[in-house]
């Protein structure tokens, strides 16, 4: 068991030897996907990154309990304490319960992360099923008297709790910095200053999404189901807390006060944050439009790129960026990473081939796993190890065409670690094993079969037949597209 591992902990900004709380287990959050569209590819980033380092704690031998939450209530547009639930509005607009909204993007949600081959996190909890922990938690930081209650709402005092213990240490933000820079209230909020935030809200008369409360029929606030569930399923100190960059603040510094107001201890010892995907050299959003849905991007349906990828180039194109770095998503890049996947695929092939000498000549395989591990274990460099990966490949080839040797032993044990830092560490597939790929070949056949029969259903004038197939079609989300060149489809 390796286990020099080193992380880079974003609450110190250095990278620390990591020890786990309880010997060989580690408790790791990761906050999930509010589910009121579907997932983009720059959120699938994220969670592509907390699997690969979720993947390797287990490799090197620890026991993971693994949450990652689904937020189903209380996250407000433009992450704010005004403004309506996203989850609210997207039912307004589509004249659904916002149940509906919930079940069809956390299904969307977990669909595309097991095409990406993401394992399923230990425990899955949602914000609305711990309404009654949230609630018992806000009593707390009650008790405690930093929350305070104003017309059916509560606020977190944050100039209060800064006074008794710091606040901003996550973010490096500091509450002078905060007052000076916050815009004054517009006299139609309850807070005591800019800087507080909701750990409740009373709800108006037409927000449908509410419960009851001490304090008013309402909802919680967005940064505390975070805080009332990790420490329900880890405990009030945990290993790993991760998320996205643009989470650090406010989310997770709020997360950081709301726990220290109770506890008085820190609550998590490695706070770990994953970079943005870009595109065109912006941030992938929902809000903005600059993104790709996956399963545009396993189509090729989409403006931005002129063929498809499959989830395994895709993920193997997030892997070959370390995970603290920023990646622009371009056809050049993909391309690249396609050729380079082909390559280790070709690589992984051949090694089952090779014919094992007296010698090992030329790579000395010992020293060429220290360095997969070494590559790891420096702040999970998945970058670094691809890099020894194809310099393997390059070795195979040789030991291949005869002009280096491999011993016995030493194929064996390549042959081993190949395969395990492929399958289990990057979580790859390789084509004949991705069940995904297979499916979705078979569905694009089919479906195009499908628009073959309904063209000629249309020259036969047979509509009930053309219409019956759009519109089950269209339940199922699948878009027919007619044009004068014919009708085409797109999976939603
Ligand atoms: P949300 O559903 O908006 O709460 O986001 C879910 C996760 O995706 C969070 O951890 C975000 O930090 C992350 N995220 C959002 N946009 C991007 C992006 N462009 N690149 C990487 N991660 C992102
Ligand atoms: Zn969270």
């Amino acid at each position: 068991m390796e286990k020099k591992l080193l992380v880079y902990n974003s609450l110190n900004g250095k990278k620390e030897t990591f020890k786990s709380i309880e010997k060989d287990h580690v408790g790791m959050y990761v906050c999930g996907p509010t589910v009121y569209n579907n997932v983009h590819l720059g959120n699938c980033r994220t969670f592509i990154s907390f699997d690969l380092i979720f993947r390797y704690l287990q490799f090197i031998g620890y026991k993971v309990r693994y949450v990652r939450n689904i937020t189903d209530a209380g996250h407000l547009e433009n992450d704010s304490d005004e403004g309506e639930d996203r989850i609210a509005k997207k039912a307004r607009l589509e004249s659904i319960e916002p149940m509906e909204v919930v079940q069809r993007y956390t299904t969307d949600f977990r669909d595309t992360m097991a095409k990406f081959n993401a394992l399923s996190p230990s425990i899955e909890p949602t914000a609305t099923g711990h309404i009654v922990e949230q609630i018992e938690f806000i009593k707390k930081i009650i008790d405690k008297g930093y929350a305070y209650q104003i017309n059916g709402s509560v606020y977190f005092d944050v100039l209060k709790f800064n006074k008794d213990i710091p606040y901003g240490k996550l973010s490096g933000r500091k509450i002078e910095e905060l007052i000076h820079n916050s815009r004054l209230l517009d006299g139609q909020s309850d807070k005591r200053n800019p800087q507080d935030f909701a750990l409740w809200k009373k709800a108006e008369p037409n927000h449908i999404m509410r419960w009851p409360s001490p304090w008013s029929d309402g909802f919680p606030g967005w940064h505390l189901e975070c805080t009332a569930m990790s420490t329900k399923y880890l405990g009030i100190q945990f290993d790993i807390h991760g998320g996205g960059m643009d989470l650090k603040f406010p989310h997770h510094e709020c997360e950081i006060a709301q726990a220290e107001a109770v506890y008085k201890k820190n609550p998590v010892n490695y706070w770990l944050h994953a970079n943005m995907l870009t595109l065109n050299g912006k941030k992938m959003a929902k809000s903005t439009g600059n993104n790709i849905l996956p399963n545009e991007m396993f189509s090729g349906e989409n403006s931005i790129l002129n063929k498809s990828f499959s989830p395994m180039i895709t993920r193997f194109f997030m892997l070959q960026a370390h995970y603290r770095s920023i990646v622009d998503l371009s056809q050049n890049a993909l391309e690249a990473s396609e050729k380079g996947f082909n390559r280790l695929v070709e690589g992984l092939k051949k090694l089952d081939k090779l014919e094992a000498s007296e010698v090992t000549s030329g790579l000395n395989i010992e020293d060429w796993i220290k360095s997969c591990y070494s590559a790891m274990n420096d702040d999970f460099n998945s970058p670094i190890l691809i890099a020894h990966m194809f310099d393997a490949v390059k070795y195979i080839n040789a030991v291949s065409s005869g002009i280096k040797q491999i011993s016995n032993k030493d194929l064996e044990s390549l042959s081993k670690n190949m395969k395990s830092f492929f399958y289990e560490v990057l979580g790859l597939l390789t084509p004949e094993k991705d069940e995904n790929k297979n499916e979705l070949k078979q569905l694009n056949g089919a479906l195009e079969l499908l628009m073959k029969i309904r063209d000629k259903a249309r020259e036969d004038k047979d509509f009930e037949t053309s219409d019956l197939i759009r519109d089950s079609l269209e339940k199922i989300q699948i878009q027919i597209n007619d044009s004068s060149e014919g009708a085409s489809f797109k999976i939603n």
